[in-house]
């Protein structure tokens, strides 16, 4: 699961719940059994790093799904402290839940405009990115009736066929010019499919694509660069880029080092250590069986917390590595709702007590490296992380 290059830097010790595999020192309180830290001050200097990688540009935050789960609450003021003043979320809610919090923030909502709800972003001030010639046509007819060129994004589609407008939509709605007198078009946008294969030729296509439509808007600023896209360098970032999970310590790319900091760090609690023999089965479905004598950390976090079934070791499998201090300790078995067994036969009593702490997600588990060995992506790693773990935000 680690990839040579991570296997050969140095462990660390995970910060965010006192000395890592010491009993007894972490956390706020002797009740807790899985501590989610994030880390508010990585964050920014990633929103700083994305900045300087697409300068010339401006860099606007995407924090939708609760900000990839980490907590827009916190995460959105402390990238508007880093500089950050355009912000991106998927819906209304979340946007009208975003204007409480910043209330001089430019704020996109990416889903569009819902039949009847354009009230509802004149009121809070908040950006419709208009997905459709209907969505086109019905933002124009409310601010032709509330008498104001309210501000908005068009979205076009390149080549994903997910929201946006085909190019034939594009010549349609341009073959209209009252409608454009009557908005403020802020913002032509586009999304790239393969970004994070920096050799697919569709990047290129998308882009050919979204220069001849954007050229129809010549006055207005362009944005076709996620996290990915900042990373396929200049030619991509036009006017403004919209980094999401970069900023949370993601890595936009399928292959190579994660480039970012880390900004979330999962530790799990050690409720017991036992002792099992050679031929003993481990866990749901006796999927594992021991090769020899074991010890045993079952520690409190499971799938509910965000570990996949998928990182569970069967035996001849390889799952999800945590660490206990410096020491790699493999997963034993299934993954349940509430626990995991991991092996600490080959690690210093020190460490193995009742109560140490274990490192699930942090600086020797990254999200990219548990999102490769359970088959899926950063994005759902930490929008799965769950809502059980205690939160404690730093660096704020
Ligand atoms: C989610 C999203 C982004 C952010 O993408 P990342 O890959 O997380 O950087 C940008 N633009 C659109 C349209 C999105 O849906």
């Amino acid at each position: 699961m680690r990839t040579p290059a991570q296997g050969a830097q140095e462990p660390q010790e995970a910060h965010g719940a006192g000395t890592a595999g010491t009993a007894g020192t972490a956390g706020n309180g002797a009740h807790e059994t899985a501590i989610l830290t994030i880390d508010l001050g990585a964050l920014a200097d990633n929103y700083r790093d994305l900045r300087e990688r697409a300068a010339g540009a401006e860099c606007a935050a995407v924090v939708k799904a609760d900000a990839y789960g980490l907590g827009m609450a916190e995460a959105a003021p402390a990238l508007w402290r880093a500089g950050c003043r355009t912000f991106f979320v998927a819906t209304i809610t979340e946007a009208t839940d975003l204007r409480a919090l910043l209330p001089d923030a430019a704020i996109y909502v990416l889903n569009g405009l819902l039949a009847g709800t354009a009230p509802l972003f004149r009121k809070n001030d908040l950006r419709p990115v208009l997905n459709s010639a209907t969505e086109i046509r019905e933002w124009a007819g409310y601010c032709d009736r509330v008498r104001a060129p309210l501000a908005c994004a068009v979205h076009i589609d390149t080549g994903m066929n997910r929201l946006g407008l085909s190019a034939s939509e594009v010549a349609e709605i341009l073959a209209i010019p009252a409608l454009w007198r009557t908005i403020t078009l802020t913002l032509v946008m586009s999304h790239l499919a393969c970004a994070d294969d920096p050799g697919h030729a569709k990047n290129a296509a998308q882009r050919e694509r979204f220069d001849a439509a954007r050229a129809r808007f010549p006055e207005t600023p362009a944005s076709l660069a996620n996290s990915a896209g900042i990373l396929l360098g200049h030619g991509y970032h036009y006017g403004l880029v919209r980094p999401g999970i970069a900023l949370y310590g993601g890595h936009p790319q399928r292959q190579g080092e994660v480039p970012f900091r880390s900004v979330v760090h999962l530790m799990g609690r050690i409720l017991q250590i036992r002792a099992a023999t050679e031929g003993e089965t481990v866990g749901y479905g006796a999927t594992r069986t021991l090769t020899r004598p074991t010890r045993i950390g079952i520690v409190a976090a499971g799938y509910a917390d965000g570990l996949f079934r998928a990182l569970s070791a069967g035996d001849g499998e390889v799952g999800l590595t945590a660490y206990l201090g410096p020491y790699p300790v493999p997963i034993l078995g299934r993954v349940s709702m509430d626990l995991i067994a991991v092996d600490v036969t080959d690690i210093p009593d020190a460490y193995t007590q009742r109560g140490a702490w274990v490192e699930l997600l942090g600086p020797n588990v990254s999200a990219h490296a548990m999102a490769l060995q359970a088959g899926t992506i950063d994005y759902e790693v930490l929008t799965s992380l769950g809502t059980r773990a205690t939160r404690r935000y730093i660096g704020g």
